[in-house]
């Protein structure tokens, strides 16, 4: 029976949703392969192989090691490279986050294989297997195929629902010693965002605020209404730019590129660099006081008004829920 390998992702001790998309994506490739979770953490890793089996995978593989606490290239390439040979895949999955983007094409050419990354689904399945994958910021999709050697795909953070959890499914967990070495770099110290709630990448719905919003106080009621639907924040570049909030927050070209079920473009026009990082989401509402805004030309919904008006009115509407 072929292998395919579902690389999880874990940050402080626990899962990110992505983990579980990985899963669910290797099943869909081959559906009578052996899905195998892949936790490469410093900490925790049985518990967290656990949860990679109650998500779908048929058993799991750890490698704990002190090295492995921070993603770093040198470290993480060794431990997956182990894991690899190991386990001599067909296929590899892994998320398109800042560490998988920079993990995987450095496996795939020690593999000698292809890879197709930033995949936002999967159609067919074994031989004939195709993956989508948008192009030009999103305005085109286009299918790829893998025709030699291992299957390796990353996916788009929110775009394959996970499967169901089921915490009585149970599978083997085995784990495994790395001799990780010759470490070019190490973190000395992670310096974090003092970010609040939901991360921006993995959220299901976010409320993004643009240069309408006029003030770093002006993003406060955009912070309540996020409050009440359980959402992240965002911001445009024309935001961040003119200092209203922090630059981490930036979506789009040259920020993050989100796929959330519902995305809430507040006084944002709607530049092309922007909507290449959120023309994707499954629902938009644009609320914007100018009619002619590009940014209802991708909305499902739009609201035009003034942000000041509808945005408190909106989060009276939804607490009164
Ligand atoms: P504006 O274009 O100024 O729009 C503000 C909107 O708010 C207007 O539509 C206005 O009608 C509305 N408004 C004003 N007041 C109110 C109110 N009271 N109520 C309701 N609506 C109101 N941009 C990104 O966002 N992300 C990127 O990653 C990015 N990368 C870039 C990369 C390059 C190489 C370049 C050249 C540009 C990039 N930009 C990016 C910038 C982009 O071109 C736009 O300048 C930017 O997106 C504009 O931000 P904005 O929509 O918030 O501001």
């Amino acid at each position: 029976m072929s292998t395919i390998l579902a690389f999880a992702e874990a940050r402080d001790g626990e899962l990110r949703n992505v983990s579980f998309e990985t899963i669910a994506a290797a099943k869909q490739i081959n559906e009578d392969a052996q899905v195998v979770g892949v936790v490469l953490s410093d900490q925790k890793t049985e518990a967290l192989a656990d949860e990679m089996i109650h998500h779908g995978a048929d058993r799991a593989l750890v490698v704990e090691h002190a090295d492995l606490k921070e993603y770093t290239s040198d470290a993480y390439t060794q431990a997956a490279m182990a894991v690899i040979n190991e386990e001599n895949p067909a296929g590899i999955v892994m998320g398109h986050t800042s560490a998988g983007k920079d993990l995987s094409p450095r496996l795939a050419s020690k593999l000698d294989s292809g890879l197709v990354s930033d995949i936002t689904g999967i159609e067919g399945s074994g031989d004939d297997t195709e993956f989508v994958r948008p192009i030009y910021s999103g305005k085109a999709f286009e299918k790829k195929k893998l025709t030699d050697g291992v299957t390796f795909v990353t996916v788009r953070p929110n775009n394959i629902a996970p499967l169901e959890k089921d915490t009585s499914r149970s599978g083997e967990v085995s784990s495994l010693d790395v001799d990780i070495k010759d470490l070019r770099t190490v973190i000395q110290e992670v310096i974090r965002k003092a970010s609040e709630g939901v991360d921006l990448s993995e959220a299901n719905i976010i409320v993004a605020g643009g240069r309408g919003v006029k003030s770093e106080e002006g993003f406060e009621p955009l912070y309540e209404l996020a409050d009440e639907l359980g959402a992240a924040v965002g911001a445009s570049r024309g935001a961040c730019d003119a200092g209203y909030c922090d630059y981490s927050l930036q979506i789009g070209q040259t920020g993050k590129v989100v796929t959330p079920d519902l995305y809430i473009a507040v006084g944002i026009s709607g530049a092309i660099q922007h909507l290449a990082g959120m023309s994707n989401s499954k629902v938009i509402v644009a609320i914007n006081k100018d009619a002619e805004a590009n940014i209802f030309n991708v909305a499902d919904y739009g609201i035009v008004g003034d942000l000041f008006d509808v945005i408190p009115k909106l989060t009276e509407e939804i607490k009164a829920l």
